[in-house]
Formats: C-alpha cells, structure tokens, sequence
C-alpha cells in the first residue's frame, strides 16, 4: 500500500519539479535572446555616434552588426545546449531525488497507520478474550442440569468479565475520541483536593482488601485549577488504583498535593514492585503491561495511556521515577490557575 503510494508520490515530485525546470530554462533562454538582440540594437547605435538606429544598419548582413550577431548567437547556442544537458541529467535525478523525498513524506503517515493497525488488533484481542471466557463457560454450565449455586456461580463469574468488558469498550471509546480530534475542554473551577479525596473514596474498599494504607497529605490552602472535573477524577482513579494494584499487602501507598510556582504538584508514591528502566517509557503506551503485571494482576495496559492524554488535554505533564522491587513515584504537574 505503501510502496505504491511512494511510487505515485515520487510521479508527482518529479512531474512538478522537471516542469519547474523546464519552465525555467525556457524563459531562461527567451530573456538571453531578446537581451541579446537589445545590446545588439544598442552596440549598433553606439557605432553610430548615438543616432537612431536606421533598419538597414541592424539587418544581419551589415558590417556594424556582424560581430554582435555572431557572438550572440554562439552564446544562445551554447546556452541551448547546456540547458538541454542540464535537463537530460536533471530526467535522471529529479525521480531519485522524489523518490527520497516521497519515502520521508509518508514514514510518518506509515508509523501512524502502523500503530492503528497495532491498536486495532490488540483492542480485537482483549476483545476477544473475555467473550470466550464467557461463552466457555455457559457451554459447560449448560451441558447438563446443575444445581442453583453452580448457576449463579456462573452469572457472578460472567457478570464479571461483563463489567471488564464494559470498561475496556469505554476506555476504547475514550481513546478513539482522543484520536478524532480534540474537542475543547469544558473548563470548571476545579478544587484538587476534592477531586483527590473523591478518587481516594472510590478505591477505599479496594485499599482496605489489600490492607493498604491509603496516606493523603493536603495542602493547607486549597488550590484551584481550570479543568474538567471527571477527566481529573478519572486520572487519580487510574494513578492510584495503580498504586495499590501494584503494591503488596500493608505496605503504603502515600499522596501528596503542593502548589510550585505556576503548576500544581500531586504526587502518588507507592512501595511497590517498580518499574524497570526498559519498561519506563514503554508503560504509557496502549495495551503495554510489563511481564510482571501480566501474570499476577488484572488489566488491558489502557490506564496509563489514558492518563498521559488526560494530562496532556490539561496542558500538564506526567512523570514517573521508579526503582524495582522499591516502588513508583507518579509526578502530575497541571497548570495552576489561582
Ligand atoms: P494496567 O494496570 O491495566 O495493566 P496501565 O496502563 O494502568 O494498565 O499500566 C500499564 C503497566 O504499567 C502495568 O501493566 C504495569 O506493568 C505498569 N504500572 C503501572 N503503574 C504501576 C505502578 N504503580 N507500579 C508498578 N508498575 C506499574
């Protein structure tokens, strides 16, 4: 798809580019030959003491004429030829050159499609996953008659993957509405520590079952910013469901919120199991969850990515320092707007 793509684009380069020249060269040599015929005009009347010119003292066969005649013409015939050469060797690189210029056009429309394609057959694959979870499961169950607890046994299990279903289909949505195009925010005054605290309460019962503790540190002054409220609240959700998901049992899980000259400050720092430096960056990018992740916790790898874009709508930045088997420090700086 790509290589023919190039091949039109190289087409297109080369077609405007020989046409330039070939324009150029053209009215290159028109403009040496009507100058040609002027001085040739004007050296004749200088001959002439600065009269003017009478039509017989011009014509080609006069003695006055003759050495700017010939000399003109030599020169526009030598002209004729180089730009007739320039042009021969111009047929052979200009395609080559186009051919370059096209492949470095489209390597960035080709990355973007590429990851697209990679986006759509992961998001295909989870997809998948907990439909067969699903359907497996109900084929076994209806094989035989089966008593009342292995028939709900089954609707909890399957009313599970429905809601991971749920949550991945929106995340999808999330990030497909992202990608649309960016709509403009719907600013509000926004309190962070209010928005911090309410994302603390949803992972409460969540902190509780991993006996973690949950160590919120507030400013002492409240600090407002300019955004949307639900996108911050679903940005600490993801950090600090994080944090715990990735920490083991009754270790802590601590956040803090300061004000730093122009930017807020809200840090989530958890003892956990860390991020390796290879992983680092590479964790922000959809569906990529770090081996580690894979085998022991819950998750399609969406979170991060999500939070990035969250961040980034609000003109902030997202950090993040780590060191395996100590924990991870998330960094959220957001612009703070009095
Ligand atoms: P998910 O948690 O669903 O896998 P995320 O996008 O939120 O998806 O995270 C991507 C990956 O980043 C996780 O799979 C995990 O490997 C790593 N990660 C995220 N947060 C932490 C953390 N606090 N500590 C250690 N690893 C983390």
């Amino acid at each position: 798809m790509f290589t023919k793509a190039q091949i039109k684009l190289t087409i297109l380069y080369s077609f405007f580019f020989l046409s330039l020249f070939w324009v150029f060269s053209f009215g290159l040599y028109e403009w040496m030959n009507a100058s040609f015929g002027e001085g040739y005009i004007s050296q004749v009347e200088h001959r002439q003491g600065g009269s003017v010119v009478d039509e017989d003292a011009i014509k080609p066969g006069n003695s006055n004429a003759h050495i700017v005649t010939v000399a003109g013409d030599v020169a526009l015939d030598q002209l004729f030829r180089n730009l007739i050469a320039l042009n021969g060797i111009l047929v052979f690189v200009v395609p080559a050159i186009s051919w370059y210029v096209a492949r470095r056009t489209l390597t960035p429309v080709q990355k973007i499609h590429e990851q697209q394609k990679q986006f759509v057959s992961d998001a295909s694959h989870e997809l998948r996953t907990p439909l067969s979870i699903m359907s497996g499961e109900m084929e076994v169950i209806l094989k035989k008659d089966r008593n009342a607890s292995d028939y709900k046994k089954t609707i909890i299990s399957t009313k599970e993957e429905l809601d991971r279903l749920n949550s991945l289909v929106e995340n999808l949505l999330f990030l497909a509405r992202e990608d649309q195009g960016k709509k403009s925010l719907q600013l509000e005054t926004v309190d962070i520590t209010d928005v911090v605290n309410s994302a603390i309460a949803v992972l409460h019962s969540k902190a509780k079952s991993k006996h973690i503790l949950v160590n919120f540190e507030p400013p002492q002054d409240s600090i407002s910013l300019k955004g949307s409220e639900a996108l911050l609240k679903q940005l600490f959700v993801n950090l600090i469901d994080n944090a715990i998901k990735y920490t083991l049992e009754k270790r802590t899980v601590t956040i803090s919120i300061k004000k730093k000259n122009d930017s807020v400050e809200v840090v989530i720092k958890d003892t956990g199991v860390g991020v390796s430096e290879e992983d680092k960056e590479r964790i922000f990018d959809r569906f990529y969850r770090a081996d580690t992740s894979r085998s022991q916790t819950k998750g399609y790898g969406l979170g991060l990515a999500i939070s990035r874009a969250i961040v980034e709508r609000h003109h902030g930045t997202l950090t993040l320092s780590s060191q395996v088997g100590k924990g991870s420090t998330f960094r959220v700086m957001l612009p703070y707007s009095g």
